[in-house]
Parts: C-alpha cells; structure tokens; sequence
C-alpha cells in the first residue's frame, strides 16, 4: 500500500472491530475493511501508478478503462471512508434521533424523521446488485435528497454533497445475514453516528455552500431563491 502524498491510505476504523456487534460482527467488520476496503485503496493507487509512468514514458494506455476503473475504486475508498465515520457504537453515541441543523434539514425536506427513516430503507432496501443508500445535498435547490448509487460511481451526480452513506453491496451484510438484507438495513439505524452527520450538514451550509452559490451565480446571473 502506499502511503505517500499524491495516493490514497487505508484509514483506521474510529472504533474496535468489535464494536459494532450486534449490527455487524467483528469477522464481517474485518473482512470488510481490512479485505474490501483495503482492495479499492490498492487498486486506484496502482492505477494512479500506472498513469504516472505512461507520462514520464509518453505512452497512452487504455484510458476508456483506466478512468472507468478509477472512478470505479476511487468511489470505493471514499464512500467506504464516509460509511465508517458515520457509524459508532451505542456506547459512543451510535443511534438515536438526530439534533442539530441535520435534524432541521430531514424535518423540513421530508415531514418527520420517521418518514425519512422509511424513505431512506425504502431506498436501501430496493438497491439491485451492488450499491449504496445516500442522502446528498443539492447545494443549488438548498434540498437534501436520497440517491441510489450504483456501484461505488454510477448514478451519481459530480457536485452533490454526501451527508450519509449505507453500503448494501452484498460484501457488507451477508456474512452476518445472509440473504435477509432488509434486517442489515433496519440494524443499521441502531449505529448511525448523528453527531458526524450534523457535522457534514454544518460545513456543507457553511463556508462550501457560499462558494458554490459564487461559483453559480457568476456562471448563471441567476440568484438561487431561498427556500
Ligand atoms: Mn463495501
């Protein structure tokens, strides 16, 4: 793996392997960081390795497949990286109802916590092969908004903000549920770390969000109406 600047790095898990048992088991947690994770790290780095050289040797690669391939791992690292940290253990505040500018934002978009709790699983729940359960942030309509990504890449839009991330791809359940990946998914509620969630929400409202409505409102001449 490398650790040097211009490349990605496995991070280490904000809490024990254990820890976030009975939702996942400490075996899935491990395999799931330590293999999967790990993979999509090593292989963009490679690739990243492999672009480097092609220009010091003035060759041109596959680049169809090469930049299909790092979108592909890329994507891996980061949502894992966001699946992670916004995750916690019961015991350190996993759970729960969320506070905060977060809490204001599901409320206003979706009614009640309790329906952006059955949207969200609906969401998880109906994602075909392998995906992930995402609430983003429109930065243009001030919306939160549920995606289903495919993949680690597809179906996504460049530019939205990530707030929560479920991953359903089969690797990340099914050594504890097997085939019952509805029960993953209702589990999943008992760990999501709201602190780091409000935390996304502050600084994607803060100083990002007043940049971006520069950038677009210089590009458009249109001034985005408040909601
Ligand atoms: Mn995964």
């Amino acid at each position: 793996m490398s650790e040097s600047k211009g490349f990605y790095s496995l991070p280490a898990l904000p809490y024990g392997y254990g820890d976030l048992a009975p939702f996942i088991s400490e075996q899935l947690l491990r395999v799931h960081h330590d293999g999967h994770h790990q993979k999509y790290v090593n292989q963009a780095n490679a690739l990243l390795e492999k672009l480097d050289k092609a220009r010091v040797d003035g060759t041109m690669g596959p680049m169809k497949c090469d930049t299909q391939a790092l979108a592909f791992n890329a994507g891996g690292h980061y949502l894992h990286q966001l699946y992670w940290s916004n995750m916690a253990p019961a015991s350190s505040g996993g759970g729960g109802k969320p506070g905060g500018t977060i809490a204001d934002l599901l409320e206003q978009e979706f009614g009640s916590f309790e329906r952006f709790k059955q949207e969200f699983t609906e969401v998880a729940n109906s994602v075909e092969s392998s995906g992930w359960a995402v609430l983003v942030m429109c930065m243009q309509t001030d919306r939160p908004m549920l995606m289903q990504v495919k993949d680690h890449h597809l179906y996504s839009i460049p530019g939205f903000r990530v707030l929560m991330v479920l991953d359903v791809w089969e690797h990340a359940y099914y050594l504890d549920y097997r085939n019952e990946k509805a029960k993953y998914n209702k589990a999943f509620w008992d760990v999501v770390n709201w602190d780091e969630v409000d935390r996304r929400a502050e600084k994607i409202l803060g100083t990002e969000k007043v940049e971006s409505r520069k950038a677009v409102n210089s590009a458009t001449a249109h001034v985005i109406p408040k909601r």
